[in-house]
């Protein structure tokens, strides 16, 4: 059996690890040289990538990259005002685009538009795109990397896992389900994004991108309820979610089917092993809370191909040095963002009303405080910049 040889390989052609190939392919003198190895199995929804129903709060940082790739989806429905709030609680916050300068504060768009921009702009970058089975490494030596892709076998210099959770133990469970839905408001408002913490886990209202006045949903729940309303008859669920999230927008009229995800969170524990590196889910799988997951998975990508700078024009030496570059670089925003999304996931949850209260007066304190409301917005609109 043939082998094929290139500097580097990229496993899994998820959002994370083709915006990685197309920001390398502008920095390698020979980008054909770079491989994504993609598997073209059914995703974990069940589904092609393209048809995933999830939808992605980008933030503006995640955008402008995006952009500068040509990867931005055409549908994206602006978030220019962000609602946060406690379910049968005192406290909630109101983050506007106006307190930062900025014309919004993310954008929702769908997981399965931004799946076909990327795999449109990969066919012109010069990267080799391979389609197959799920590709593996099968072992690593002083001299390189060996990978298996079905009956393809290659080498690498260097190898970046991006092929999201890759069976890695869940570092902790959250016993909580995420519901993915749209929904129908009859009293929609344009530009608003709404948080609201059940002591069961957040439910999200997003605005939808395909159509104004359609909301996407993420109603995260325990396993039991999860199961309970996905069986529901839709007039049923809509009446169910319209209790739970309030009449801000009047009442949800749920269109179309309802999936469910188990949510927990995974680290892996070295990001780095040898000439192997993980990025994106890969690296770290979050609950939705906050919507920071890809937007982390974008700072790991874009880190990591001015980490390589250097090592793209002679890939020949050792890459450990710009390995451990990225390392440091990435160490702080990393812990960050897990720590406050784990935070956010339970804190409303923990059934000690004296904690839940005192949350729900964060929440509160952030609002009469926009000195305390700005760091953490900022955060979560760029992340920590470079
Ligand atoms: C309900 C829900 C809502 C979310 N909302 C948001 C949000 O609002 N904002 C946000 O920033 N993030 C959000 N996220 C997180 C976001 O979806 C992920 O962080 C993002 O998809 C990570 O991208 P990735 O490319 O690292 O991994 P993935 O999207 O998991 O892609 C990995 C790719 O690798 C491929 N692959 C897997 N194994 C192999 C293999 N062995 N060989 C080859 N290919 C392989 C897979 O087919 C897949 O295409 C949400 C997640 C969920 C579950």
């Amino acid at each position: 059996m043939q082998s094929q040889d290139f500097d580097l390989a990229i496993l899994g052609g998820g959002p994370v690890g083709s915006v990685l190939a197309l920001l390398l392919a502008r920095l390698a003198p020979q980008p054909e040289r770079i491989v994504l190895l993609q598997t073209d199995t059914a995703s974990q929804y069940g589904h092609r990538p393209e048809l995933d129903p999830r939808v992605l709060a980008i933030n503006h940082g995640s955008r402008v990259l995006l952009e500068s790739l040509k990867a931005w989806p055409q549908q994206a429905a602006l978030i220019q005002t962000i609602h946060v709030s406690q379910r049968g609680r005192l406290g909630r916050t109101v983050i506007r685009h106006h307190d930062f300068d900025v014309p919004e504060l993310g954008c929702v768009v769908r997981y399965g538009q931004l799946y076909d921009k990327l795999t449109k702009a990969l066919e012109t970058s010069g990267v080799q795109v391979l389609n197959g089975e799920s590709a593996h490494v099968i072992g690593q030596d002083t001299a390189g990397v060996s990978i298996e892709q079905g009956s393809r076998r290659m080498r690498a210099q260097l190898v970046v896992h991006a092929d999201g959770l890759a069976g890695l133990e869940p570092t902790r469970q959250y016993t909580q389900y995420a519901l993915l839905t749209r929904a129908r408001a009859s009293r929609p408002r344009a530009g608003w994004a709404f948080e609201r913490f059940t002591n069961e886990g957040p439910l999200a209202v997003l605005p939808h991108p395909e159509a104004l006045g359609e909301q996407s949903i993420v109603w995260c729940c325990s396993p039991e309820r999860a199961q309970g309303l996905q069986a529901l008859a839709p007039e049923h669920f809509s009446h169910a979610l319209t209790e739970m999230f309030g009449s801000r927008l009047g009442t949800l009229t749920v269109e179309g089917s309802v999936a469910c995800v188990p949510l927990a969170m995974t680290l892996r524990p070295q990001t780095i092993d040898g000439r192997c590196v993980a990025i994106g889910n890969a690296a770290q799988t979050l609950h939705p809370v906050a919507g920071q997951g890809l937007n982390l998975g974008l700072r790991d990508a874009a880190t990591l191909a001015m980490a390589l700078r250097d090592w793209l024009v002679a890939p020949e030496q050792m890459p450990g040095a710009a390995l451990q570059r990225y390392e440091k670089l990435r160490g702080p925003d990393r812990q960050l963002t897990v720590r406050l999304t784990d935070l956010l996931s339970r804190v409303f949850t923990t059934k000690l009303p004296l904690i839940e209260h005192a949350a729900g007066l964060a929440l509160l304190g952030m609002d009469l405080l926009p000195a305390l409301r700005a760091p953490l917005a900022r955060h979560l609109l760029q992340g920590l910049r470079l």
